[in-house]
């Protein structure tokens, strides 16, 4: 006998901002981003674009293509550091 015992993933915890333990370079505005915001163009978007929580104004695109936020991140920051920029 067999008991049908649907597997009901685990509930999703709800989003929460995580913290980015990665080294990040300052922004243009002159001050350390303390968090990076991503913003997604929209659902199954591929490209991203990520800011500092620092002026929120500069904005690196990325190519994001993951679902998994903590890859997004690492994606981002690398961006973010790879991004040229210019020491006024
Ligand atoms: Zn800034």
């Amino acid at each position: 006998m067999s008991e049908d015992q649907p597997v009901a993933p685990p509930a999703a915890p709800p989003a929460e901002p995580k913290e980015i333990t990665l080294e990040l370079l300052h922004c243009p505005c002159g001050e350390p981003p303390g968090n990076l915001r991503i913003e997604m163009a929209g659902a199954g978007a591929k490209v991203a674009q990520v800011r500092g929580s620092c002026c929120g104004s500069w904005a690196v695109e990325f190519i994001n293509n993951t679902d998994d936020q903590e890859r997004s991140l690492i994606k981002a920051a690398a961006a973010w550091n790879a991004a040229p920029r210019w020491a006024g």
